[in-house]
């Protein structure tokens, strides 16, 4: 059974994790789980680094191939997908944001994990607009790489 499934949050042993190798190179976690017939991340990724057995499957990403180049990131509609690259003590998080308003690059914003709880401020990096969600990285302390998932403007 997902933890998820007992406490609604995701957590890291519910999906695929990358070695710190594939982290420094910087590559997309697919943060979805749910059995859903859905496939948009597939068709949006130039190096076909995702794959699902069936459209119901969970959506499995080959690390090897993966760019991180976070063209998969705005058309979840789950919001569940993620690029990850650590440099140096540092992580960059690219990550999909539907609210309003949107931050600038320079900005410092409140950093919040996967249950909303704040961990701490992000640097933001880059902002671009993916169809109607944007997609923003943020620079945190790389040890929440895996932990912080979304912001507080
Ligand atoms: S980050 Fe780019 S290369 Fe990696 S899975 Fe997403 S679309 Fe494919
Ligand atoms: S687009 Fe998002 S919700 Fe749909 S299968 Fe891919 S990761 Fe899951």
């Amino acid at each position: 059974m997902h933890q998820y499934e007992k406490t609604g949050i995701l957590c890291t042993k519910d999906f695929q994790i990358p070695s710190e190798e594939q982290l420094k190179k910087g590559v997309a976690i697919l943060e979805c789980v749910q059995e859903i017939p859905c496939n948009p991340c597939v068709a949006s990724c130039p190096v076909h680094a995702i794959s699902m057995k069936d459209i119901n499957a969970p959506p499995m990403n080959d690390f090897e191939k993966c760019i991180g180049c976070t063209k998969c990131v705005g058309v979840c509609p789950g919001l569940a997908i993620f690029v990850i690259k650590k440099v140096g003590k540092k992580a960059w998080v690219t990550l999909p944001y539907e609210f309003v308003p949107v931050p600038k690059v320079g900005d410092t914003v409140q950093a919040l994990d996967r249950t909303g709880s704040l961990r701490g401020t992000a640097l933001v990096k880059k902002v671009i607009k993916q169809g109607k969600t944007m997609v923003i990285t943020i620079e945190i302390e790389s040890t929440f790489a895996m932990d912080i998932r979304n912001i507080r403007v």
